[in-house]
Parts: C-alpha cells; sequence; structure tokens
C-alpha cells in the first residue's frame, strides 16, 4: 500500500456518468479484467453500451470517492470493500493484475493486495431487469 499518494481516492466501482473512466471489463469467467491505462467516458460512450444493457454490468468504472456523501461510507471507510471481504474467498494469485488507479484506489488504501484479489469477483450492478425497472 503506498501511504505517500496523498490524491484525493476513487472510488473503484462507481457508476457509468461522463467524466467517469472505465477501469475494467468483465470477461466471459465472470471476473473482471483491467486496463492498462484508464479511459475517461462520455455520454457518448455510455448511450453505445447501454444498448447491450446497463453498463455497470459490464464494466467496472472509477470516478472520486464522494466519502460522507455516499451511502457506503461509514464516517471513515468504503464499507463495500469491507463486506466483500466477509462474503467472498480471495483469489490466490502470486501477483497482482496491473490496474491503472491503484495508487489512489479507495479499496486498496484500505485493504491492500488483499482487496485486489476480491476486487475481480465485484460486478457494480447486480440488479436483475425487474429490481432496474
Ligand atoms: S481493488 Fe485493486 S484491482 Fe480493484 S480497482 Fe482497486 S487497485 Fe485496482
Amino acid at each position: 500500500m503506498d501511504e505517500s499518494d496523498s490524491r484525493p481516492a476513487l472510488c473503484p466501482s462507481a457508476k457509468a456518468e461522463p467524466g467517469a473512466a472505465v477501469i475494467g471489463v468483465l470477461g466471459p469467467d465472470g471476473r473482471v479484467g483491467y486496463l492498462r491505462d484508464w479511459l475517461e467516458i462520455d455520454q457518448q460512450f455510455i448511450d453505445d453500451v447501454s444498448r447491450e444493457g446497463r453498463p455497470e454490468q459490464r464494466y467496472r468504472f472509477a470516478n472520486n470517492c464522494v466519502e460522507h456523501h455516499c451511502a457506503q461510507w461509514d464516517g471513515c471507510k468504503c464499507t463495500i470493500i469491507e463486506r466483500v471481504s466477509e462474503a467472498l474467498t480471495p483469489i490466490e494469485e502470486h501477483s497482482l493484475q496491473p490496474c491503472a488507479i491503484r495508487t489512489a484506489c479507495r479499496w486498496f488504501r484500505q485493504k491492500g493486495p488483499d482487496a485486489c484479489r476480491l476486487c475481480p469477483m465485484v460486478i457494480t450492478d447486480t440488479r436483475d431487469e425487474a429490481d432496474a425497472a
């Protein structure tokens, strides 16, 4: 964990909205593969990929962590990665996948490499069509 990085933290499971960035794509194995460089998105990108379904079910987006403006913030940390770590077993990999946001990632700052061994199993939007309607 790079404690010396003083940049504002980034949420690694953000909504698709203009100004956010694609950091990963869900693969056929149901796990997220990460881009070496993030790709900032605009409304055109969102419109294009939304034709195939909700973008947060197939991509992972990063955006600024808004801390107390987010329902997942408990006052000092993001509760999502804490709950994920209780529910899932980390992938056993000796080396971490490259990730474009690692030193600024909120989850990495909280849990270090363990977060990156859970992160590929996280799908931001798990609602089914009926829930989303
Ligand atoms: S938890 Fe790790 S792999 Fe996932 S977005 Fe953060 S730094 Fe990248």
